[in-house]
């Protein structure tokens, strides 16, 4: 897609590329916010996961697993947290799927995991809203 920042990298030759096969892409991530950011995206432009087809979705998944595994067996890393935002509302800035991998080590210092505010409504209140 023309105008995406994501679809740019895909198709250039950046040197910040950590992984490629026919389907994703892998790249450091700009922002410098903690070592070894990563983020994997899909080389077909699709906006979040509500937009993406399973086939897709199934080879960002399949390269999130074989980075995560080279991490660790081959770079000393002991862990990932992986995430990702679907959604304006959800924090989500560029609108090309993409998973944030974040490379882990015991007592890394790093928080990966946001702190809630705490849930408004019981738990069979939201069930009932939300349940398929
Ligand atoms: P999100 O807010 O979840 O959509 O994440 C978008 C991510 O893309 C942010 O972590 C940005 O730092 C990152 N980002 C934006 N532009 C670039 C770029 N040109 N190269 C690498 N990462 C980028
Ligand atoms: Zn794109």
């Amino acid at each position: 897609m023309e105008d995406c920042i994501f679809c740019k990298i895909i198709s250039s030759n950046s040197i910040y590329k950590i992984y490629e096969d026919n389907w994703t892409v892998a790249f450091l991530d700009i922002a410098k916010d903690v070592d070894g950011h990563i983020l994997v995206v899909p080389k077909k432009h699709v906006k979040n996961i509500m937009d993406c087809d399973t086939d897709t979705l199934c080879k960002v998944m399949d390269a999130v697993k074989r980075i995560s595994n080279h991490l660790i067996d081959c770079c000393a890393y002991e862990g990932v947290n992986l995430l990702n935002a679907s959604g304006e509302s959800a924090g989500q800035s560029v609108p090309h799927l993409h998973i944030h991998l974040i490379p882990r080590k015991k007592k890394d210092g790093i928080d990966a995991w946001p702190t809630f505010a705490g849930a408004k409504y019981e738990l069979e209140t939201i069930l009932e809203r939300i349940k398929m």
